[in-house]
């Protein structure tokens, strides 16, 4: 039996506690959606302030030299290589996931142009089987889109295969590949490994360099703090940076984008797989939450979103049993990323009851309850508030008030 006491003693106890007031959260919120859209830095404000006022107001178009503007998407992505455990220049951030998943799939198919399938995973995340659809259609090569249950990956991998595509951590279950292993599996069949870690990178120690992965991306917006539509980065395993071709090009991936030269010669490295001229007010955002990121030991990090997701689901079957709720996330800490979903016909207004008495999570269709846990803001005492919501709002049935009934455009 857990009781209150125990949960506030464990944050007394929390080395990364203090991470909690370099964000702004608003008072009365338990923020239970940092994988989905992460909390605002308390630094972001003056640091965006600095970059309008000063190097846009004052600086103007020398800003791009001065300020080194032009170097931001280089320069963050070194960062966000330390993150994952990459050397430097093998990170750029650029575009959106959804683009830069196009990207390094067709860098991979390049490299394997003798093999024409794809695997991927059923239950991935939409934007990225939309994304390799399309652009296989758009090659008109004959490649082949294949989707396999998570569990049957590693054991569908043969020679046709170019390359698996993935997301480590699944976006509804929080189920976590192991990435080492299933980039093995690939390899040993002549496949690329190309991963999603939107929902793992600045979760967890990743390891990226290290487990041979040859592809990864992953979004600035979640766990890495860098605001709404941040931009997103593309890692290149260091040993394919020579020989690496992406199939789209743009200016400011060329060699010389200012010699203004009539064909394309892509830079050398990394940075060819720029396209257009980088966000730079969203850069300067992300980079804040890059820094927050690199601040905290990713170990304990680590550390702390298993023992709260161990704690969450404890709580729940304590205090919401009977409730109609099933656990949908792995029970095994070591198995899952940093979210847990339950399952609950009543997903949707059970969740606006909860947003409404100020605990924000999400849902995902169709009745998937999902709540991210942020260790770098969450304490113990607050997720044992959060439950005890919860409790309440299965208890009275509060999610049967009309108001949480309406479905919104985002969820
Ligand atoms: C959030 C998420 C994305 C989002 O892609 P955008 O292009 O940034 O909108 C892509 N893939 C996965 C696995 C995600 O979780």
């Amino acid at each position: 039996m857990l009781t209150r006491a125990d949960l506030h003693r464990l944050d007394s106890d929390d080395a990364l506690a203090p991470m909690r007031a370099r964000f702004a959260l608003p008072d009365g919120v338990i923020y239970l959606d940092g994988n989905s859209l992460g909390p605002l830095p308390a630094a972001t404000p003056a640091r965006l302030r600095t970059v309008i006022a000063e190097q846009w107001g004052n600086g103007l178009i020398r800003s791009w030299n001065d300020a080194g503007w032009i170097d931001l998407p280089g320069r963050i992505g070194d960062k966000i290589a330390r993150l994952l455990g990459a050397p430097p220049a093998t990170v750029i951030v650029a575009d959106s996931t959804t683009l830069n998943v196009t990207k390094a799939l067709g860098a991979a198919l390049a490299l394997r142009p003798d093999r024409r399938a794809v695997l991927m995973e059923t239950a991935g995340f939409p934007t990225d089987a939309y994304a390799a659809h399309s652009l296989l259609t758009l090659m008109g090569q004959g490649h082949e889109l294949r989707l396999v249950a998570p569990e049957a990956v590693a054991a569908s991998i043969g020679p046709e295969v170019a390359c698996v595509l993935l997301s480590h951590v699944d976006y509804r279950t929080g189920r976590l590949h192991d990435l080492a292993s299933v980039t093995a599996s690939a390899h040993a069949h002549g496949a690329l490994a190309i991963w999603d870690l939107a929902h793992s990178a600045g979760a967890m120690p990743i390891g990226l360099a290290a487990s041979r992965a040859d592809f990864a991306v992953g979004c600035g917006y979640k766990f890495l703090n860098g605001g709404p539509g941040a931009p997103s980065f593309l890692y290149v395993a260091e040993r394919w940076l020579d020989a690496v071709r992406f199939p789209l090009a743009g200016w400011l991936g060329h060699a010389a984008p200012f010699a203004f030269e009539p064909s394309y010669r892509p830079a050398p490295g990394i940075a060819a797989a720029q396209l257009g001229t980088p966000p730079v007010l969203s850069l300067a955002a992300l980079e804040v939450g890059i820094d927050l990121a690199l601040g905290a030991d990713l170990a304990a990090v680590r550390a702390k979103s298993e023992r709260l997701g161990d704690l969450l689901i404890a709580l729940v079957e304590q205090e919401c049993a009977g409730g109609g709720l099933t656990l949908l996330s792995p029970r095994e800490a070591a198995r899952r990323g940093s979210h847990i979903s339950f399952t609950h016909a009543q997903a949707w207004p059970i969740m606006q009851a909860l947003i409404a008495r100020g605990v924000i999570g999400d849902v995902r269709a169709p009745d998937i309850l999902r709540f991210g846990l942020t260790p770098l803001t969450l304490s113990y005492a607050q997720l044992w508030q959060a439950v005890a919501v919860l409790a309440e709002i299965l208890r009275e049935a509060h999610w049967r008030e009309p108001a949480y009934q309406t479905r919104h455009k985002v969820t």
